[in-house]
Protein backbone atom coordinates (compact mmCIF):
# COMPACT_ATOMS: atom_id res chain seq x y z
CA UNK A 1 0.00 0.00 0.00
CA UNK A 2 1.38 3.20 -1.18
CA UNK A 3 -0.82 5.49 -0.84
CA UNK A 4 -0.73 9.11 -2.38
CA UNK A 5 -4.00 9.25 -3.13
CA UNK A 6 -5.19 7.78 -0.12
CA UNK A 7 -2.90 10.03 1.84
CA UNK A 8 -4.88 12.83 0.52
CA UNK A 9 -8.42 11.05 1.29
CA UNK A 10 -7.26 10.43 4.61
CA UNK A 11 -5.81 14.27 4.97
CA UNK A 12 -9.23 15.67 3.72
CA UNK A 13 -11.23 13.68 6.86
CA UNK A 14 -8.41 14.37 8.93
CA UNK A 15 -8.88 18.46 8.14
CA UNK A 16 -12.67 17.54 8.45
CA UNK A 17 -11.30 16.30 12.29
CA UNK A 18 -9.31 19.57 12.81
CA UNK A 19 -12.36 21.26 12.42
CA UNK A 20 -14.35 18.58 14.92
CA UNK A 21 -11.65 18.14 17.49
CA UNK A 22 -9.24 21.13 16.92
CA UNK A 23 -6.23 18.66 16.46
CA UNK A 24 -3.20 19.78 14.44
CA UNK A 25 -3.01 18.32 10.93
CA UNK A 26 -0.48 16.15 10.84
CA UNK A 27 1.72 13.68 8.20
CA UNK A 28 -0.43 11.01 6.62
CA UNK A 29 0.93 8.09 9.05
CA UNK A 30 0.20 9.88 12.11
CA UNK A 31 -3.19 11.86 11.85
CA UNK A 32 -4.88 8.63 11.66
CA UNK A 33 -4.71 8.41 15.41
CA UNK A 34 -5.63 11.90 15.71
CA UNK A 35 -9.22 12.00 15.42
CA UNK A 36 -9.98 9.36 18.19
CA UNK A 37 -9.28 9.97 21.99
CA UNK A 38 -6.57 7.30 22.82
CA UNK A 39 -7.04 5.85 26.41
CA UNK A 40 -2.93 5.87 26.52
CA UNK A 41 -0.98 4.99 24.05
CA UNK A 42 2.24 5.61 26.07
CA UNK A 43 1.97 2.54 27.89
CA UNK A 44 1.76 0.09 24.30
CA UNK A 45 4.92 2.26 23.53
CA UNK A 46 6.48 1.49 26.69
CA UNK A 47 6.20 -2.93 26.38
CA UNK A 48 7.54 -2.35 23.39
CA UNK A 49 10.47 -0.61 24.24
CA UNK A 50 10.82 -2.76 27.18
CA UNK A 51 11.35 -5.38 24.89
CA UNK A 52 8.83 -8.06 26.19
CA UNK A 53 9.64 -11.82 24.99
CA UNK A 54 6.38 -12.47 25.88
CA UNK A 55 4.94 -13.91 22.38
CA UNK A 56 1.09 -13.50 23.39
CA UNK A 57 1.59 -10.27 24.90
CA UNK A 58 3.42 -9.39 22.27
CA UNK A 59 0.07 -10.26 19.78
CA UNK A 60 -1.87 -8.54 22.27
CA UNK A 61 0.40 -4.94 22.13
CA UNK A 62 0.26 -5.77 18.25
CA UNK A 63 -3.69 -6.03 18.15
CA UNK A 64 -4.27 -3.26 20.30
CA UNK A 65 -2.31 -1.60 17.91
CA UNK A 66 -4.16 -3.04 14.87
CA UNK A 67 -7.17 -2.21 16.27
CA UNK A 68 -6.56 1.51 16.91
CA UNK A 69 -5.10 2.03 13.80
CA UNK A 70 -7.99 0.58 11.99
CA UNK A 71 -10.80 2.17 14.51
CA UNK A 72 -9.41 5.14 13.27
CA UNK A 73 -10.48 3.96 9.78
CA UNK A 74 -13.98 5.79 8.54
CA UNK A 75 -15.19 2.85 6.54
CA UNK A 76 -18.69 3.17 7.52
CA UNK A 77 -20.47 6.71 7.24
CA UNK A 78 -23.44 6.52 7.66
CA UNK A 79 -25.35 7.10 4.45
CA UNK A 80 -28.76 8.26 5.29
CA UNK A 81 -26.61 11.78 7.18
CA UNK A 82 -24.83 14.21 5.37
CA UNK A 83 -25.98 13.36 1.78
CA UNK A 84 -23.92 15.08 -0.80
CA UNK A 85 -20.83 15.65 1.82
CA UNK A 86 -17.52 14.54 1.07
CA UNK A 87 -17.56 11.75 3.50
CA UNK A 88 -20.94 10.90 2.25
CA UNK A 89 -19.78 10.33 -1.25
CA UNK A 90 -16.54 8.25 -0.04
CA UNK A 91 -19.07 5.93 1.79
CA UNK A 92 -21.09 5.58 -1.33
CA UNK A 93 -18.03 4.84 -2.77
CA UNK A 94 -17.03 1.90 -0.54
CA UNK A 95 -20.09 0.09 -0.86
CA UNK A 96 -20.25 0.58 -4.82
CA UNK A 97 -17.00 -1.13 -4.44
CA UNK A 98 -17.53 -3.83 -2.44
CA UNK A 99 -20.68 -4.10 -4.46
CA UNK A 100 -18.63 -5.17 -7.80
CA UNK A 101 -16.13 -7.02 -5.62
CA UNK A 102 -19.03 -9.18 -4.22
CA UNK A 103 -20.94 -9.58 -7.37
CA UNK A 104 -17.45 -10.43 -9.54
CA UNK A 105 -17.21 -13.18 -6.80
CA UNK A 106 -20.81 -14.72 -7.72
CA UNK A 107 -20.03 -17.88 -8.84
CA UNK A 108 -21.93 -19.09 -12.15
CA UNK A 109 -24.07 -21.29 -13.39
CA UNK A 110 -22.16 -23.91 -15.44
CA UNK A 111 -22.10 -27.63 -14.25
CA UNK A 112 -19.00 -28.76 -12.32
CA UNK A 113 -17.17 -30.72 -14.26
CA UNK A 114 -16.52 -34.16 -13.56
CA UNK A 115 -15.09 -36.80 -15.44
CA UNK A 116 -17.39 -40.41 -15.53
CA UNK A 117 -16.15 -43.21 -13.32
CA UNK A 118 -15.32 -45.00 -16.59
CA UNK A 119 -15.29 -43.64 -20.18
CA UNK A 120 -18.40 -44.25 -22.72
CA UNK A 121 -17.55 -45.12 -25.92
CA UNK A 122 -19.64 -47.18 -28.90
CA UNK A 123 -18.28 -49.97 -27.72
CA UNK A 124 -19.04 -49.83 -24.55
CA UNK A 125 -22.69 -48.10 -25.71
CA UNK A 126 -23.22 -50.82 -27.60
CA UNK A 127 -22.90 -53.59 -24.88
CA UNK A 128 -24.72 -51.67 -22.24
CA UNK A 129 -27.35 -52.06 -25.29
CA UNK A 130 -27.61 -55.43 -25.76
CA UNK A 131 -27.76 -56.14 -22.17
CA UNK A 132 -31.17 -54.40 -21.40
CA UNK A 133 -34.53 -55.07 -22.50
CA UNK A 134 -36.03 -52.64 -25.16
CA UNK A 135 -39.76 -52.27 -24.82
CA UNK A 136 -42.05 -54.25 -27.72
CA UNK A 137 -43.34 -51.29 -29.20
CA UNK A 138 -39.80 -49.89 -29.56
CA UNK A 139 -38.72 -52.78 -31.91
CA UNK A 140 -37.22 -54.55 -29.20
CA UNK A 141 -33.90 -54.72 -31.19
CA UNK A 142 -31.69 -54.73 -27.98
CA UNK A 143 -30.34 -58.31 -27.13
CA UNK A 144 -27.37 -60.27 -28.77
CA UNK A 145 -26.88 -63.34 -30.89
CA UNK A 146 -24.85 -66.29 -28.83
CA UNK A 147 -23.81 -69.14 -30.26
CA UNK A 148 -26.07 -71.98 -29.75
CA UNK A 149 -24.55 -74.30 -26.94
CA UNK A 150 -25.73 -77.91 -26.49
CA UNK A 151 -28.86 -77.17 -24.68
CA UNK A 152 -30.08 -75.88 -28.07
CA UNK A 153 -31.99 -78.22 -29.80
CA UNK A 154 -33.00 -77.47 -33.19
CA UNK A 155 -36.34 -77.74 -34.89
CA UNK A 156 -36.86 -80.36 -37.91
CA UNK A 157 -39.67 -78.15 -38.94
CA UNK A 158 -40.91 -75.03 -38.52
CA UNK A 159 -44.89 -74.61 -37.73
CA UNK A 160 -45.88 -72.39 -40.64
CA UNK A 161 -48.92 -70.37 -41.22
CA UNK A 162 -52.15 -72.18 -42.35
CA UNK A 163 -53.18 -69.40 -45.07
CA UNK A 164 -50.96 -66.64 -46.47
CA UNK A 165 -52.59 -63.37 -47.55
CA UNK A 166 -50.60 -61.41 -49.91
CA UNK A 167 -50.52 -58.81 -52.32
CA UNK A 168 -48.92 -59.14 -56.22
CA UNK A 169 -47.99 -56.31 -58.83
CA UNK A 170 -48.45 -57.26 -62.01
CA UNK A 171 -45.20 -55.49 -63.54
CA UNK A 172 -44.30 -54.27 -67.18
CA UNK A 173 -42.99 -56.99 -69.13
CA UNK A 174 -44.11 -59.26 -66.78
CA UNK A 175 -46.28 -62.31 -67.46
CA UNK A 176 -49.53 -63.58 -65.42
CA UNK A 177 -48.47 -66.89 -64.77
CA UNK A 178 -44.78 -65.67 -63.66
CA UNK A 179 -46.30 -63.39 -61.28
CA UNK A 180 -48.21 -65.94 -60.09
CA UNK A 181 -45.37 -68.27 -59.54
CA UNK A 182 -43.39 -65.65 -57.92
CA UNK A 183 -45.99 -65.27 -55.26
CA UNK A 184 -45.92 -68.69 -54.49
CA UNK A 185 -48.12 -70.74 -56.20
CA UNK A 186 -47.57 -74.07 -58.02
CA UNK A 187 -46.06 -74.11 -61.53
CA UNK A 188 -49.09 -76.03 -62.66
CA UNK A 189 -51.73 -74.21 -61.14
CA UNK A 190 -50.50 -70.95 -62.44
CA UNK A 191 -50.69 -71.47 -65.87
CA UNK A 192 -54.26 -73.36 -65.04
CA UNK A 193 -55.13 -70.02 -63.70
CA UNK A 194 -53.37 -67.86 -66.29
CA UNK A 195 -55.68 -69.70 -68.82
CA UNK A 196 -59.21 -69.24 -66.82
CA UNK A 197 -58.43 -65.05 -66.59
CA UNK A 198 -57.28 -65.66 -70.17
CA UNK A 199 -60.61 -66.49 -70.70
CA UNK A 200 -62.15 -63.89 -69.53
CA UNK A 201 -59.66 -60.69 -70.66
CA UNK A 202 -56.59 -60.82 -72.91
CA UNK A 203 -53.58 -61.04 -70.97
CA UNK A 204 -51.94 -58.45 -72.44
CA UNK A 205 -54.87 -56.09 -71.63
CA UNK A 206 -54.19 -56.27 -67.92
CA UNK A 207 -52.13 -52.89 -67.11
CA UNK A 208 -49.01 -53.27 -65.61
CA UNK A 209 -49.32 -52.16 -61.91
CA UNK A 210 -52.41 -53.96 -61.51
CA UNK A 211 -52.45 -55.34 -57.59
CA UNK A 212 -53.84 -58.63 -57.31
CA UNK A 213 -54.79 -60.05 -53.65
CA UNK A 214 -53.54 -63.85 -53.22
CA UNK A 215 -54.51 -66.15 -50.44
CA UNK A 216 -52.53 -69.20 -49.98
CA UNK A 217 -53.62 -72.09 -48.57
CA UNK A 218 -51.96 -74.98 -46.06
CA UNK A 219 -49.16 -76.73 -48.24
CA UNK A 220 -50.62 -80.63 -48.76
CA UNK A 221 -46.91 -81.69 -48.15
CA UNK A 222 -43.56 -80.22 -46.49
CA UNK A 223 -41.75 -78.56 -50.02
CA UNK A 224 -44.85 -78.70 -52.10
CA UNK A 225 -46.33 -75.33 -52.88
CA UNK A 226 -48.90 -74.25 -50.92
CA UNK A 227 -52.39 -74.38 -53.32
CA UNK A 228 -54.48 -71.33 -53.99
CA UNK A 229 -57.27 -70.37 -52.25
CA UNK A 230 -58.57 -67.12 -53.80
CA UNK A 231 -57.41 -64.64 -55.92
CA UNK A 232 -59.24 -61.12 -56.97
CA UNK A 233 -58.44 -58.09 -58.77
CA UNK A 234 -59.53 -55.04 -60.71
CA UNK A 235 -59.20 -56.87 -64.32
CA UNK A 236 -60.71 -54.11 -66.48
CA UNK A 237 -62.11 -50.79 -65.06
CA UNK A 238 -65.77 -52.10 -65.56
CA UNK A 239 -64.59 -55.86 -64.46
CA UNK A 240 -63.44 -57.38 -61.36
CA UNK A 241 -62.43 -60.61 -61.69
CA UNK A 242 -62.02 -63.23 -59.04
CA UNK A 243 -60.65 -67.05 -59.06
CA UNK A 244 -62.28 -69.12 -56.10
CA UNK A 245 -61.95 -72.72 -54.73
CA UNK A 246 -65.22 -74.01 -54.48
CA UNK A 247 -65.07 -77.81 -53.31
CA UNK A 248 -61.30 -78.05 -54.19
CA UNK A 249 -61.66 -77.01 -58.09
CA UNK A 250 -60.90 -73.58 -59.03
CA UNK A 251 -63.16 -71.24 -60.26
CA UNK A 252 -63.23 -68.12 -62.23
CA UNK A 253 -65.79 -65.64 -61.02
CA UNK A 254 -65.77 -62.36 -63.15
CA UNK A 255 -67.76 -59.52 -61.41
CA UNK A 256 -68.76 -56.99 -63.92
CA UNK A 257 -68.94 -53.10 -62.19
CA UNK A 258 -71.52 -51.05 -63.04
CA UNK A 259 -69.84 -47.89 -65.61
CA UNK A 260 -71.84 -44.37 -65.78
CA UNK A 261 -69.89 -42.93 -69.05
CA UNK A 262 -71.58 -39.59 -69.04
CA UNK A 263 -68.91 -37.17 -70.04
CA UNK A 264 -68.14 -34.35 -67.78
CA UNK A 265 -69.45 -30.81 -68.59
CA UNK A 266 -68.24 -27.72 -66.82
CA UNK A 267 -69.42 -24.66 -67.56
CA UNK A 268 -68.77 -21.40 -65.50
CA UNK A 269 -67.17 -17.71 -66.04
CA UNK A 270 -63.80 -17.08 -66.26
CA UNK A 271 -64.14 -14.96 -63.86
CA UNK A 272 -60.07 -13.62 -62.22
CA UNK A 273 -58.01 -16.87 -63.01
CA UNK A 274 -59.85 -19.22 -65.50
CA UNK A 275 -57.96 -21.80 -64.35
CA UNK A 276 -59.01 -21.32 -60.92
CA UNK A 277 -62.30 -20.90 -61.84
CA UNK A 278 -62.65 -24.32 -63.80
CA UNK A 279 -61.09 -26.06 -61.35
CA UNK A 280 -63.54 -24.75 -58.21
CA UNK A 281 -66.40 -25.74 -60.65
CA UNK A 282 -65.03 -29.42 -60.66
CA UNK A 283 -62.73 -29.97 -63.54
CA UNK A 284 -59.83 -31.92 -63.14
CA UNK A 285 -56.61 -30.55 -63.50
CA UNK A 286 -55.93 -32.46 -66.69
CA UNK A 287 -58.92 -31.41 -68.27
CA UNK A 288 -58.56 -27.60 -67.57
CA UNK A 289 -54.85 -28.10 -69.01
CA UNK A 290 -55.65 -29.84 -72.01
CA UNK A 291 -58.71 -27.12 -72.05
CA UNK A 292 -56.20 -24.30 -71.72
CA UNK A 293 -53.50 -26.02 -74.65
CA UNK A 294 -56.03 -26.52 -77.12
CA UNK A 295 -57.75 -23.10 -76.88
CA UNK A 296 -54.91 -21.72 -76.47
CA UNK A 297 -53.67 -22.61 -79.97
CA UNK A 298 -56.45 -20.60 -81.34
CA UNK A 299 -57.12 -18.04 -78.74
CA UNK A 300 -54.47 -15.43 -77.37
CA UNK A 301 -55.55 -15.58 -74.05
CA UNK A 302 -54.30 -12.46 -73.10
CA UNK A 303 -56.57 -10.28 -75.00
CA UNK A 304 -59.15 -12.71 -75.90
CA UNK A 305 -60.77 -13.47 -72.98
CA UNK A 306 -62.34 -11.21 -70.43
CA UNK A 307 -63.42 -12.20 -66.61
CA UNK A 308 -67.38 -11.99 -68.04
CA UNK A 309 -66.56 -14.46 -70.55
CA UNK A 310 -67.94 -18.17 -70.36
CA UNK A 311 -65.88 -21.45 -70.58
CA UNK A 312 -67.42 -24.57 -71.34
CA UNK A 313 -65.98 -28.25 -71.73
CA UNK A 314 -66.62 -32.19 -71.93
CA UNK A 315 -63.80 -34.44 -71.06
CA UNK A 316 -64.54 -38.54 -71.37
CA UNK A 317 -65.54 -39.69 -67.69
CA UNK A 318 -66.39 -42.69 -66.54
CA UNK A 319 -67.38 -43.52 -63.37
CA UNK A 320 -67.42 -47.36 -61.56
CA UNK A 321 -69.74 -47.99 -59.18
CA UNK A 322 -67.44 -48.79 -56.87
CA UNK A 323 -66.44 -45.21 -56.59
CA UNK A 324 -63.58 -44.74 -58.83
CA UNK A 325 -63.38 -42.12 -61.79
CA UNK A 326 -61.52 -42.17 -64.58
CA UNK A 327 -61.71 -38.89 -66.86
CA UNK A 328 -59.91 -39.11 -69.92
CA UNK A 329 -59.26 -36.86 -73.18
CA UNK A 330 -60.72 -33.65 -73.69
CA UNK A 331 -63.73 -33.61 -76.25
CA UNK A 332 -65.11 -30.51 -76.43
CA UNK A 333 -63.31 -26.91 -75.78
CA UNK A 334 -66.27 -23.83 -76.18
CA UNK A 335 -65.79 -20.29 -74.94
CA UNK A 336 -68.37 -17.74 -74.70
CA UNK A 337 -69.44 -14.49 -74.33
CA UNK A 338 -73.04 -12.89 -73.77
CA UNK A 339 -74.55 -16.78 -74.40
CA UNK A 340 -72.93 -17.12 -77.89
CA UNK A 341 -70.14 -19.10 -78.53
CA UNK A 342 -66.94 -17.05 -79.65
CA UNK A 343 -65.11 -20.66 -80.75
CA UNK A 344 -65.99 -23.93 -80.39
CA UNK A 345 -63.54 -27.01 -80.95
CA UNK A 346 -64.59 -30.54 -81.06
CA UNK A 347 -62.57 -33.47 -80.92
CA UNK A 348 -63.10 -36.01 -84.64
CA UNK A 349 -61.14 -38.53 -85.83
CA UNK A 350 -58.57 -40.92 -85.19
CA UNK A 351 -55.52 -38.51 -84.74
CA UNK A 352 -57.83 -36.45 -82.22
CA UNK A 353 -57.75 -32.97 -84.14
CA UNK A 354 -59.63 -30.35 -83.33
CA UNK A 355 -62.20 -29.12 -85.68
CA UNK A 356 -64.00 -26.09 -85.17
CA UNK A 357 -68.01 -25.88 -84.94
CA UNK A 358 -68.53 -25.29 -88.79
CA UNK A 359 -66.08 -28.33 -89.91
CA UNK A 360 -62.85 -26.85 -90.11
CA UNK A 361 -59.93 -27.73 -88.64
CA UNK A 362 -57.06 -26.17 -86.59
CA UNK A 363 -54.83 -24.02 -88.56
CA UNK A 364 -51.22 -25.37 -88.65
CA UNK A 365 -48.55 -22.65 -90.03
CA UNK A 366 -46.13 -24.16 -91.79
CA UNK A 367 -42.09 -25.09 -90.83
CA UNK A 368 -39.96 -22.56 -92.16
CA UNK A 369 -37.01 -24.80 -92.87
CA UNK A 370 -36.37 -28.72 -92.74
CA UNK A 371 -33.30 -28.45 -91.19
CA UNK A 372 -31.52 -26.42 -88.13
CA UNK A 373 -29.01 -24.79 -90.66
CA UNK A 374 -28.08 -21.48 -92.30
CA UNK A 375 -28.77 -21.16 -95.81
CA UNK A 376 -26.12 -21.52 -98.76
CA UNK A 377 -27.20 -20.68 -101.99
CA UNK A 378 -30.34 -19.69 -102.85
CA UNK A 379 -33.18 -20.09 -105.59
CA UNK A 380 -32.34 -18.97 -109.29
CA UNK A 381 -30.00 -18.95 -111.85
CA UNK A 382 -26.42 -19.86 -110.99
CA UNK A 383 -23.15 -21.45 -112.18
CA UNK A 384 -22.88 -24.95 -110.97
CA UNK A 385 -20.67 -26.38 -108.82
CA UNK A 386 -20.51 -29.64 -110.28
CA UNK A 387 -21.55 -29.11 -113.72
CA UNK A 388 -19.59 -25.79 -114.42
CA UNK A 389 -21.81 -24.22 -116.45
CA UNK A 390 -24.84 -21.36 -115.84
CA UNK A 391 -28.06 -22.90 -114.87
CA UNK A 392 -31.45 -22.83 -113.11
CA UNK A 393 -31.27 -23.81 -109.22
CA UNK A 394 -34.18 -24.86 -108.67
CA UNK A 395 -34.45 -24.60 -105.14
CA UNK A 396 -32.60 -23.76 -101.43
CA UNK A 397 -29.32 -25.34 -100.42
CA UNK A 398 -29.14 -25.60 -96.21
CA UNK A 399 -25.90 -26.49 -94.86
CA UNK A 400 -26.24 -29.43 -92.67
CA UNK A 401 -23.79 -31.96 -90.97
CA UNK A 402 -24.07 -35.79 -92.56
CA UNK A 403 -26.94 -37.95 -90.52
CA UNK A 404 -29.22 -34.28 -89.24
CA UNK A 405 -32.55 -35.07 -89.42
CA UNK A 406 -34.30 -33.45 -92.11
CA UNK A 407 -38.30 -32.65 -91.04
CA UNK A 408 -41.34 -32.51 -93.27
CA UNK A 409 -42.40 -29.16 -93.44
CA UNK A 410 -45.91 -29.53 -93.25
CA UNK A 411 -48.55 -32.35 -93.54
CA UNK A 412 -48.83 -34.35 -96.42
CA UNK A 413 -48.26 -37.42 -98.33
CA UNK A 414 -44.97 -39.14 -99.52
CA UNK A 415 -45.48 -39.09 -103.53
CA UNK A 416 -41.96 -40.37 -103.93
CA UNK A 417 -38.88 -41.62 -101.85
CA UNK A 418 -35.76 -43.10 -103.37
CA UNK A 419 -33.09 -42.50 -106.10
CA UNK A 420 -33.85 -40.04 -108.63
CA UNK A 421 -30.92 -39.28 -110.67
CA UNK A 422 -28.78 -35.94 -109.63
CA UNK A 423 -31.06 -35.15 -106.52
CA UNK A 424 -29.82 -38.67 -105.25
CA UNK A 425 -31.80 -40.05 -102.45
CA UNK A 426 -35.06 -38.12 -102.56
CA UNK A 427 -38.18 -37.22 -101.14
CA UNK A 428 -41.09 -35.59 -102.61
CA UNK A 429 -44.10 -34.97 -100.18
CA UNK A 430 -47.52 -33.72 -101.71
CA UNK A 431 -49.63 -31.41 -99.09
CA UNK A 432 -52.92 -30.87 -101.39
CA UNK A 433 -53.88 -27.78 -103.36
CA UNK A 434 -51.41 -28.63 -105.69
CA UNK A 435 -48.21 -28.20 -103.65
CA UNK A 436 -45.46 -30.41 -103.36
CA UNK A 437 -41.57 -30.13 -101.51
CA UNK A 438 -38.76 -32.13 -102.36
CA UNK A 439 -35.55 -33.05 -100.11
CA UNK A 440 -32.63 -34.33 -102.31
CA UNK A 441 -29.14 -35.69 -101.40
CA UNK A 442 -30.17 -37.58 -98.34
CA UNK A 443 -28.16 -40.29 -96.57
CA UNK A 444 -30.64 -41.72 -95.36
CA UNK A 445 -34.91 -41.75 -96.56
CA UNK A 446 -36.82 -42.67 -93.29
CA UNK A 447 -40.19 -42.44 -95.12
CA UNK A 448 -41.55 -44.72 -98.23
CA UNK A 449 -44.06 -44.20 -100.85
CA UNK A 450 -47.17 -43.05 -100.23
CA UNK A 451 -46.44 -42.30 -96.17
CA UNK A 452 -48.73 -39.70 -94.73
CA UNK A 453 -46.51 -37.67 -92.48
CA UNK A 454 -47.49 -35.14 -89.83
CA UNK A 455 -45.26 -31.11 -89.60
CA UNK A 456 -41.89 -31.89 -88.22
CA UNK A 457 -41.62 -35.14 -88.60
CA UNK A 458 -38.17 -36.75 -89.71
CA UNK A 459 -38.75 -38.16 -93.26
CA UNK A 460 -34.78 -38.71 -93.79
CA UNK A 461 -31.32 -37.49 -93.02
CA UNK A 462 -28.87 -35.04 -94.35
CA UNK A 463 -26.52 -37.19 -96.71
CA UNK A 464 -24.28 -35.91 -99.85
CA UNK A 465 -25.81 -38.36 -102.68
CA UNK A 466 -26.50 -37.54 -106.09
CA UNK A 467 -24.74 -34.30 -107.56
CA UNK A 468 -23.45 -32.49 -104.52
CA UNK A 469 -20.15 -31.50 -103.20
CA UNK A 470 -20.97 -32.31 -99.45
CA UNK A 471 -23.36 -32.98 -97.06
CA UNK A 472 -26.42 -30.56 -97.39
CA UNK A 473 -30.23 -30.68 -97.85
CA UNK A 474 -31.29 -29.19 -101.43
CA UNK A 475 -34.99 -28.21 -100.47
CA UNK A 476 -37.30 -27.24 -103.43
CA UNK A 477 -41.03 -26.57 -103.51
CA UNK A 478 -43.31 -27.33 -106.30
CA UNK A 479 -46.64 -25.35 -106.75
CA UNK A 480 -48.74 -27.28 -109.91
CA UNK A 481 -45.67 -29.55 -110.81
CA UNK A 482 -43.18 -26.11 -111.49
CA UNK A 483 -40.75 -25.06 -109.35
CA UNK A 484 -41.11 -22.27 -107.19
CA UNK A 485 -39.08 -20.45 -104.97
CA UNK A 486 -39.75 -21.89 -101.39
CA UNK A 487 -39.07 -18.48 -99.46
CA UNK A 488 -41.95 -17.02 -101.18
CA UNK A 489 -44.25 -19.29 -100.10
CA UNK A 490 -45.42 -19.15 -96.46
CA UNK A 491 -48.22 -22.81 -96.01
CA UNK A 492 -51.02 -22.54 -93.45
CA UNK A 493 -52.91 -25.94 -94.04
CA UNK A 494 -56.43 -26.51 -92.69
CA UNK A 495 -58.53 -29.17 -92.70
CA UNK A 496 -62.13 -29.48 -94.14
CA UNK A 497 -64.54 -31.86 -93.02
CA UNK A 498 -67.45 -32.39 -95.81
CA UNK A 499 -70.13 -34.04 -96.43
CA UNK A 500 -71.16 -36.95 -94.94
CA UNK A 501 -68.08 -36.51 -91.76
CA UNK A 502 -69.47 -33.03 -91.41
CA UNK A 503 -72.91 -34.46 -90.98
CA UNK A 504 -71.83 -37.01 -87.91
CA UNK A 505 -69.54 -34.25 -87.04
CA UNK A 506 -72.19 -31.71 -86.22
CA UNK A 507 -74.80 -34.74 -84.34
CA UNK A 508 -71.91 -35.25 -82.14
CA UNK A 509 -71.08 -31.91 -81.05
CA UNK A 510 -75.32 -31.05 -80.94
CA UNK A 511 -74.81 -34.13 -78.25
CA UNK A 512 -72.14 -33.16 -76.05
CA UNK A 513 -74.11 -29.83 -76.11
CA UNK A 514 -76.76 -31.57 -74.50
CA UNK A 515 -75.01 -32.90 -71.78
CA UNK A 516 -76.07 -31.02 -68.42
CA UNK A 517 -72.89 -29.30 -67.03
CA UNK A 518 -71.89 -30.84 -63.98
CA UNK A 519 -74.31 -34.13 -64.56
CA UNK A 520 -71.10 -36.73 -64.06
CA UNK A 521 -69.90 -35.20 -60.97
CA UNK A 522 -73.40 -36.06 -59.18
CA UNK A 523 -74.08 -39.37 -57.04
CA UNK A 524 -74.39 -42.57 -59.01
CA UNK A 525 -77.72 -44.44 -58.34
CA UNK A 526 -76.82 -47.74 -56.14
CA UNK A 527 -76.38 -50.96 -57.58
CA UNK A 528 -79.23 -52.87 -57.28
CA UNK A 529 -76.83 -56.03 -57.32
CA UNK A 530 -74.17 -55.27 -55.30
CA UNK A 531 -73.80 -56.59 -51.65
CA UNK A 532 -73.67 -54.57 -48.59
CA UNK A 533 -69.99 -56.32 -47.26
CA UNK A 534 -70.21 -56.46 -43.69
CA UNK A 535 -67.62 -54.35 -42.61
CA UNK A 536 -66.86 -56.12 -38.75
CA UNK A 537 -65.53 -59.26 -38.08
CA UNK A 538 -68.14 -60.39 -35.85
CA UNK A 539 -70.94 -58.76 -39.03
CA UNK A 540 -69.23 -61.42 -40.90
CA UNK A 541 -69.65 -64.22 -38.91
CA UNK A 542 -72.85 -63.41 -38.37
CA UNK A 543 -73.57 -63.06 -41.92
CA UNK A 544 -71.76 -66.89 -42.86
CA UNK A 545 -73.92 -68.11 -40.34
CA UNK A 546 -77.38 -67.00 -41.44
CA UNK A 547 -75.86 -67.50 -45.52
ZN1 LIG B 1 -29.33 -27.33 -104.48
Amino acid sequence: MRPHKEGRLFKDRGSEAVEAGGVEESSSAEFAFAPIALPNPAPAAKLRRNKLQDLGERYTAWRAWASTQFASLDLVPDLAQDIGSRRWFRGAGTLLGLSVLALAGWPGFAPVEAAPVMPIDNTVRDEFRSQMIMPLALGADSGRHMAATSVVIPLKNVPERPRLDLEATLAGGDSFGRMLVRSGVGGAEASQIAAMVAGAIPLADLKPGTKIDITLGRRPAAGAARPLEALSFRARFDLQLAVERVGGRLALAPRPIKVDTTPLRIRGTVGPSLYRSARAAGAPANAVQQYLRTLGAEVDFDSAISAGDEFDLVVDYKRAATGEVESGQLLYAGLWRNGKPRKQLLRWGNDGRFYEASGVGESKQGLVVPVPGGMTSGYGMRRHPILGYRRMHAGIDFRAAYGTPIYAVTDGTVQFAGRHGGHGNYVKISHGGGLATGYAHMSRIAVSNGTRVRRGQVIGYVGSTGLSTGPHLHYEMYRNGQTVNPASVSFVTRAQLSGKELASFRARLAELQEVTPGAALGELPPDPTAEEEPVREIDRLDSKKAG
